[in-house]
């Protein structure tokens, strides 16, 4: 791990490795854009990076050209809002907007995640209820396309690019800057943990929750416990706000925190999890987005399946959204006003299955998923076929085929999305692209 990051030819999945042939580290986007035109007179295959945090050989470029985006790190503050670098972290963008009591609406649960990557990837978290996703929340973008040349896209200008790079996993351009969208800071947040029987019950109080204008941040988990599988739901209120308590909960929480601190949540478990040689094993995430209707069913019929040995020191993410506040075409969600975010967050560490068998149930799970019209969050690591993939891009049809003409004529980005050739049901050997 270098810089709070990985080598260019590793991830955070561990899984894949694909060595580039080189590695850059430009300062601007003239320096992005001239690497750009020279990938292109060689014919390298580029792929964008910015810690790679993705788990499945995204951010990689096989005997190609990786471009990181950490010398684009600069932000300032600007009129209400933070202008970013591609390469800064939501952790640099949070630190400089708080003096100024503003904060980004949305926040992915681990802070040193690059605004470019998650821009790239959809950007959930708790507030994603109230605010839609990350990529709903930017103004106005930077970009340096497939053929060199830097534009400046929003929904005003050049809306195409605007939507094509949004969620586009770079498969349109690299991000070099971003306007961010800052809302004012709360004061304290405070906490609330509730405890469910089963996921019928936590998704029920969830769905209670949704609309409720004093919750400011909803999320939830699915955990081991000496019981079996517990399910908690976690949500913030003002701190002068009455806690909480939808439904019928059988345990109850509470604590209060600075919105900073409360930000920085992970940071505990990342320092435990390093300590124990568990941040640095192969993490074969599957991220789903479930329709609501059938959300709960979907988890109770997996966790019956599950064992403690699918997950290894790993947690479950289970939390709604609303689809009508995600406006980013490039993001696949389920077609029902409510989406549940539910991601199978493994490590495979010595006591879990094999990396081989987790991906294998990964791919399962994601095709009793698209069967009920839930769809993936593609930074996860589920063996894709071709076909797989233009079913993923279907909904946005033609653009696609637009997009591309105008936007990566040489067909040189995103090299790193992979496609098993064969059986998908049998890929995931741990191995080189
Ligand atoms: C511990 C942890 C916690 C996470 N928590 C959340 C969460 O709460 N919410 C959430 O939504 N996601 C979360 N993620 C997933 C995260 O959004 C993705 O992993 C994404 O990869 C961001 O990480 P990164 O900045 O390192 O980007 P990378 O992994 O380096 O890149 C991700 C993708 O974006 C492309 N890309 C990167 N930078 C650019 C750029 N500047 N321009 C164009 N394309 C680019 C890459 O080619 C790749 O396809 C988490 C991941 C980890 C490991």
């Amino acid at each position: 791990m270098t810089d709070l990051g990985y080598a260019p030819h590793d991830d955070f999945g561990h899984i894949v490795q694909s060595p580039p042939r080189e590695t850059l580290r430009p300062a601007d986007a003239a320096g992005v854009a001239a690497a750009i035109r020279d990938a292109v007179r060689r014919g390298l295959r580029v792929a964008a990076r910015g810690l790679g945090h993705s788990q499945y050989g995204q951010a990689q470029a096989p005997d190609g050209l990786v471009i990181e985006t950490r010398a684009m790190r600069q932000v300032r503050i600007s009129g209400g809002a933070a202008i970013a670098g591609g390469g800064a972290t939501w952790r640099e963008v949070l630190e400089a907007a708080l003096p100024h009591g503003l904060v980004p609406p949305v926040l992915t649960d681990y802070l040193d995640l690059t605004v470019g990557g998650t821009l790239s990837a959809g950007g959930f978290g708790g507030q994603t209820s109230r605010y839609g996703t990350q990529a709903d929340n930017v103004d106005e973008l930077e970009v340096v396309i497939g053929d060199g040349r830097i534009v400046r896209c929003s929904a005003r200008q050049e809306p195409e690019l605007f939507h094509a790079v949004r969620a586009g996993l770079g498969r349109f351009g690299v991000i070099t800057e971003a306007r961010l969208r800052l809302v004012p800071a709360p004061g304290l947040v405070r906490e609330h943990t509730l405890g469910y029987p089963d996921p019928y019950a936590l998704v029920a109080a969830q769905l209670e929750l949704l609309h409720e204008p004093r919750v400011t941040y909803l999320e939830g988990q699915v955990m081991w416990t000496e019981r079996g599988w517990g399910y908690e739901l976690e949500a913030t209120t003002g701190d002068e706000d009455p806690p909480p308590a939808p439904g019928r909960p059988s345990g109850t929480v509470t604590e209060a925190w600075t919105p900073y601190g409360f930000a920085d949540r992970m940071a505990p478990d990342v320092a435990q999890l390093t300590e124990l040689g568990a941040w640095d094993a192969p993490h074969p995430w599957l991220t789903l987005l479930l329709p609501g209707s059938t959300a709960a069913g979907f988890v109770a019929a997996t966790m019956a399946e599950m064992g403690p040995e699918d997950l290894g020191i790993g947690v479950i993410l289970l939390y709604p959204v609303r689809t009508a506040l995600i406006a980013v075409p490039q993001l696949r969600l389920p077609h029902e006003p409510v989406a549940f975010m539910f991601a199978v967050l493994r490590t495979a560490t010595p006591e879990a299955r094999t990396v081989t068998d987790l991906l294998a149930a990964n791919r399962i799970l994601y095709e009793r998923a698209r069967a009920i019209g839930g769809t993936r969050y593609p930074v996860d690591a589920v063996p894709f076929t071709a076909a797989d993939q233009a079913s993923h891009d279907r909904p946005v049809g033609p653009r696609m085929t637009a997009w591309r003409n105008a936007f990566d004529p040489a067909g040189i980005l995103a090299p790193g999305l992979r496609q098993e050739t064969g059986d998908p049901g049998q890929a995931g050997r741990p191995t080189s692209a």
